[in-house]
């Protein structure tokens, strides 16, 4: 009731007034830094990819608001200072867990393809575009999940209205913030396409077409605007109205300046599009490890799936015995194996019948595991069959896919209650489709091209209203129904390896969590090679690896994880990432070393 009344009393109030409000004050010299990546102590915690949301986060929980209050605060916040990365122009998954009765569950707001979609929708001549045509194109935006996603999380399980919790990242977005070196580069990395566009141009760009420069203030009043009418209006005020008829026209006419450079092929999303979207609450995936309960994100996502069979594949082996290079082989080989499964059977389950229950069943985990020699096994190497496992009957072969790296953020929160938020989000690449909404401030997504867009058959092929498959994976374990660690990443595919190799590292490794998302990493996704960070390339391990047959390539980065752990005494552990991306920032309520 509470709630009500104060969204009714924002709406009376003009959005010019809200904007007033939020332009008032002193021209920010916040910066978006990183660090602590570290902090101990007693009450809430947050931990993020940058300073600024985990500050909003924590100021929320200052306030008396929730986890999920302070997740979405922080969210918000991050749809300003990196906008490349995620915003109210894309989508995401949240995992939530309840501490009053411990319930989990999660809110999944994937983008969808446009009802007028299908599987040839990316094909030009019978054949399927190139990645970079498919992505920079209004063809690969997905209707935006986000702000539906923030608002059926804050309505269900939040205690602040989305006006309140939309207010820091509003106040921020007017009041500007200034540049660091991340956010330059993401910009750089773009500027052949932002310079086609003259709404992503006038935002990211200095005058002679560079990216504006570190040190400078950057300034976002569109978003500003945008976030105060969503605030005021609610999900109406970006699903319906001139929010949605602008991202309309963006999409089906990309808003191309004279001297383009690229083609920017249409899409075909209309309002109806927009206005049905929904974010559905589903059950999260849960699997028992060595004690504990890990629960993830169910399909569309193919996070929780493939983190989950990986762990079954490896609960069979006693690695507490082992070498540390053997582990990492098992790692490596139950990855592999639960990456040739997820290729093949994950896809959304409103239009495949993933055999969810059987790729997570003990049975068809035992099956798998009997196929890991001490050897690595040469990739690709086919998919099992779950379906005697799901009480089905086989689906038969279905193809591989291509595994491509992204950009993305995720964060997590917890309170003093002992409600938890994992948290990731995201608008596919680096800079999305590369197309800001003319007056609005916000980049379209490219999450479509997650589709396997290049087939007709593949079950997560391209289908009108149906969300392409993701690898996001928040993640959340509990203890005898207590959390214990809640985790997740970007980084694509690699997102799955990341989150498996941090729990392998603190729960079989009993590595602390901090060093646990410090270690060099390595991601096996069924590819002949294996992705690695040059430190891992370097290891002893991977020497002896090499011995087993194992093939790298080294990757700079893999994944930016952040996460939060329980500890015995009360205390928490809030561990953000301490170098990779620039390095994240982490905080407690109450500092106790
Ligand atoms: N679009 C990707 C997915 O949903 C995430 C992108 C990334 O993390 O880089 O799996």
């Amino acid at each position: 009731m509470r709630r009500m009344l104060e969204r009714r009393s924002i709406r009376t109030v003009p959005i010019s007034v809200l904007l007033l409000l939020a332009a008032a004050g002193p021209a920010v010299s916040a910066t978006a830094p990183s660090g602590p990546p570290t902090a101990v102590g007693l009450g809430g915690a947050a931990a993020t990819v940058e300073r600024l949301a985990t500050d909003a986060a924590m100021e929320a929980l200052r306030l008396g608001g929730n986890a999920v209050d302070g997740a979405v605060v922080a969210a918000a916040v991050l749809g300003v200072t990196e906008p490349f990365s995620a915003g109210i122009g894309g989508g995401g998954f949240m995992v939530i867990h309840r501490a009053s009765d411990g319930l989990v569950t999660t809110i999944d707001h994937r983008e969808k393809a446009p009802a007028a979609m299908g599987p040839t929708s990316f094909f030009v001549n019978g054949r399927p575009l190139a990645f970079n045509d498919a992505r920079y194109s209004g063809l690969s935006a997905g209707v935006p999940g986000t702000v539906a996603g923030w608002a059926t999380a804050l309505e269900r399980y939040g205690t602040f209205s989305l006006s309140q919790a939309l207010r820091p990242a509003t106040h921020l977005a007017a009041r500007g913030f200034v540049i660091d070196q991340v956010f330059f580069d993401q910009v750089r990395g773009n500027v052949d396409f932002f310079d086609d566009i003259p709404a992503s141009a006038r935002l990211f760009l200095d005058a002679d077409g560079t990216p504006r420069d570190v040190g400078t203030v950057f300034y976002n009043p569109d978003l500003a605007r945008t976030y105060a009418r969503i605030g005021a209006l609610g999900p109406a005020g970006f699903y319906r109205g001139p929010v949605a008829d602008a991202i309309v026209n963006a999409v089906t006419r990309p808003p191309v300046g004279p001297l383009a450079n690229h083609t920017w092929r249409p899409g075909v999303m209309t309002a109806a599009d927009l206005a049905a979207y929904t974010a559905p609450e589903r059950a999260p995936t849960r699997v028992g490890y060595r004690g504990y309960d890990v629960y993830g994100m169910g399909p569309p996502s193919s996070g929780g799936s493939t983190v989950g069979e990986a762990l079954n594949i490896l609960e069979g082996f006693n690695l507490r015995g082992m070498s540390r290079e053997h582990v990492l082989h098992l790692f490596l080989e139950a990855s592999r194996l639960a990456f040739a499964d997820r290729n093949a059977y994950v896809a959304d389950p409103e239009y495949f019948d993933v055999p969810l229950a059987g790729l997570l069943s003990d049975g068809f985990a035992a099956q798998r595991r009997a196929s890991i020699t001490d050897r690595a096994a040469v990739s690709p190497v086919p998919p099992g069959d779950p379906f005697p496992f799901d009480g089905g009957a086989s689906a038969g072969e279905a193809s591989a896919t291509v595994v491509r790296t992204g950009s993305t953020t995720h964060l997590t929160v917890s309170d003093r209650h002992g409600n938890v938020v994992s948290y990731t989000f995201t608008i596919e690449s680096t800079g999305g489709n590369g197309i800001v909404v003319p007056g609005y401030g916000f980049l379209l997504n490219n999450e479509l091209t997650d589709f396997n867009f290049d087939s007709t058959t593949h079950p997560n092929r391209v289908e009108g209203g149906k969300r392409p498959r993701s690898s996001m994976a928040p993640t959340i374990v509990l203890r005898d129904g207590a959390p214990f660690v809640a985790v997740g990443s970007p980084g694509g595919s690699m997102i799955i390896t990341t989150v498996l190799q941090v729990l392998v590292e603190r729960i079989d490794l009993g590595t602390p969590l901090p060093a646990a998302i410090a270690a060099p990493r390595a991601s096996q996704r069924n590819t002949a090679q294996t992705s690695a960070e040059p430190a891992f390339i370097a290891s002893p391990e991977a020497q002896a690896l090499r011995g087993r047959g194992h093939l790298f390539t080294s990757t700079p980065e893999i994944g930016a994880a952040t996460a939060i752990e329980f500890l015995d005494d009360d205390r928490v552990l809030a561990a953000a990432e301490p170098v990779r991306r620039g390095g994240g920032s982490a905080r407690v309520e109450l500092p106790r070393p």
